[in-house]
């Protein structure tokens, strides 16, 4: 079969390397005989697994033994309840940054637990989409902490100033899609959370990130599923883990690692970036109406000068190995994620198929 860049925004690509490793193994998991989807997630080989996922986890983010590290069911929305269930401890406001699509869902859910305080952060700047600067986030006293989404995969944007508030102000943020794409600061944050259906692995699976003293204030109604304390109790095994995506997780953990790091991939993902935006700006055939300081190295949106020949470029695209590059509904055009797993190769091909396509059509 020829080559295919998928381009998904989530379930996502993963790389070739983790899949064969997990398809050579599948059906004989470490000589058991079984698959590791049929081993109970109590026994020693999958404890193992998860135990090693871990701490590759906490190698590759730099994560502190104060902070601890759950393997979660219910995706990112799940977090956007399990966040206020556990962090506002008894509080009736938190404030929460709205840049766009998943800031504001994450908003529309914190809604049935307190009255957020909504930081208006979108702006415009020389008719471009943009985020307000951190220093002007007008802060609540009363708030029990801080959420936000440093990359919004709907609409390209990012934030990517790293908090430096005062150390009493808790720092929730939804790191969905850009978690493991550069190294992180944890320590500037209470609680880091991201689904892994983009850059850490299948579907099914979310991680936290939570610093320790703020375990054990979940309100009184929180489902002991999502109550970050119980996780933590029964390391992240109070009901059955998604062992799968958390065996695959482990998997890209050490993939990561072998490529050198966060470092290594955060520069690989800069290069990705640089060279589409490259295309997108020196062209008036394509368009991202994102000012460059917010635009996003994992979700790159873009539109066609006419978008009468948006069918023709998804087809032909399509036809070429490039897929799922259909935008977002709400954005519409069209839009490339390029997470870790994308090699610097899937981006040339990217670019250079738009190069050729708006020679024949522009
Ligand atoms: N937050 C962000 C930034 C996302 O991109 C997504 C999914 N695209 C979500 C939250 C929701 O994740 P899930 O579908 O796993 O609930």
């Amino acid at each position: 079969m020829a080559q295919v860049f998928n381009f998904s925004s989530g379930p996502a690509m993963l790389p070739a390397d983790v899949l064969k490793q997990a398809q050579q193994e599948l059906c004989d998991w470490r000589g058991l005989g079984t698959s590791v989807m049929e081993v109970s997630h109590r026994g020693k080989a999958f404890i193992q697994v998860a135990e090693e996922a871990e701490q590759d986890l906490r190698d590759l983010l730099n994560i502190p033994s104060s902070y601890k590290v759950l393997f979660c069911h219910g995706g990112g929305r799940g977090q956007f309840s399990a966040v206020p269930l556990n962090i506002l401890g008894g509080r009736t406001t938190a404030d929460y940054v709205d840049a766009g699509y998943w800031a504001a869902s994450a908003i529309k859910e914190a809604k049935k637990y307190c009255t957020p305080n909504v930081i208006d952060a979108r702006i415009t700047v020389d008719g471009r989409r943009a985020v307000r600067a951190m220093s002007e986030w007008t802060l609540s006293a009363d708030a029990a902490y801080l959420h936000y989404c440093p990359n919004e995969t709907i609409d390209g944007v990012a934030i990517n100033e790293t908090p430096n508030f005062s150390p009493e102000v808790v720092v929730a943020a939804d790191f969905s899609s850009t978690i493991l794409s550069a190294p992180l600061d944890v320590t500037r944050f209470g609680v880091i959370y991201a689904g892994a259906q983009k850059n850490i692995g299948p579907a099914g699976l979310s991680i936290v990130i939570v610093r320790e003293d703020l375990l054990g204030k979940a309100h009184a109604s929180c489902p002991s599923i999502l109550d970050y304390s119980v996780l933590n109790d029964n390391g992240s095994m109070f009901n059955t883990p998604p062992t799968f995506a958390w065996y695959l997780s482990g998997l890209v953990f050490k993939w990561l690692k072998q490529q050198g790091g966060l470092a290594a991939m955060d520069s690989v993902n800069q290069q990705k970036a640089a060279l589409l935006y490259e295309v997108i700006d020196n062209s008036d055939f394509y368009r991202n109406d994102v000012a460059p300081a917010n635009r996003s190295r994992m979700n790159v949106p873009f539109q066609l000068a006419d978008s009468a020949l948006d069918a023709l470029f998804l087809e032909e695209s399509f036809s070429a190995g490039l897929h799922a590059l259909k935008g977002h509904r709400v954005v519409g055009g069209m839009r490339a994620s390029i997470y870790n797993a994308m090699p610097l190769e899937g981006v040339r091909a990217l670019t250079e198929f738009m190069v050729d396509f708006e020679r024949r059509r522009g």
